[in-house]
């Protein structure tokens, strides 16, 4: 099921852009208004599983927190498990780390160490709402190479084209982004 221009367009003006949020300069995507939105939701959702039923799945790993919901969602849609990769100090067992640099700030990612161990050689798609320089994504597809898996693609609703973000993680894994940002 490939998303038309005006498939596209409905998901887009489903997001709301919020000037100057968390600091000055930085349009803030907000992806509530999409997933209050039940008709471009579904037809999110509708075109993941579609994409990704062919790519023998073993887990879907989301990124803290936006990416929990798309990810968990498409997870439970394809009969897989589902990982969250959480910021710094929020899971409660062993975990591996990764830090990196946002388009606002510094931060560290964190895995459980046994997440994917009940597959072997796991195939993962990594998940988030928006890839904006890409230092999280990055080090989140490292994280679950680092676990003994493999990130077979990185998928974003959003990707600001401006920043190299999608450039620098097609080094390490394959990107999907739905809508670009110019
Ligand atoms: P980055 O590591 O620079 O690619 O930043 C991506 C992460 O920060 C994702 O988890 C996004 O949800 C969040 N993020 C960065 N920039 C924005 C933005 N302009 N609007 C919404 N979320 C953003």
């Amino acid at each position: 099921m490939t998303l038309s221009s005006e498939d596209k367009k409905l998901i887009s003006d489903s997001i709301r852009d919020i000037p100057d949020f968390p600091e000055p300069g930085i349009v803030f995507k907000d992806i509530t208004t999409l997933l209050n939105n039940a008709d471009a939701y579904s037809l999110l959702m509708r075109h993941l599983k579609n994409r990704y039923e062919s790519y023998k799945l073993d887990y879907i790993a989301g990124i803290d927190a936006r990416g929990f919901i798309f990810g968990a969602a498409l997870a439970q849609m394809l009969g897989v498990g589902f990982v969250p990769i959480r910021k710094q100090g929020k899971l409660p067992y062993t975990t591996v780390s990764e830090k990196y640099s946002l388009e606002y700030g510094v931060d560290e990612v964190e895995i459980h160490i046994d997440a994917f161990e009940n597959v072997e050689n796991a195939r993962v798609l990594l998940i988030d709402d928006l890839i904006a320089t890409g230092g999280t994504a990055f080090a989140a597809a490292n994280l679950i190479d680092k676990t003994g898996a493999n990130c077979v693609e990185s998928c974003f609703i959003l990707g600001l084209n401006f920043l190299d973000g999608q450039e620098k993680l097609k080094s390490v894994t394959d990107v999907y982004t739905i809508i670009g940002i110019d």
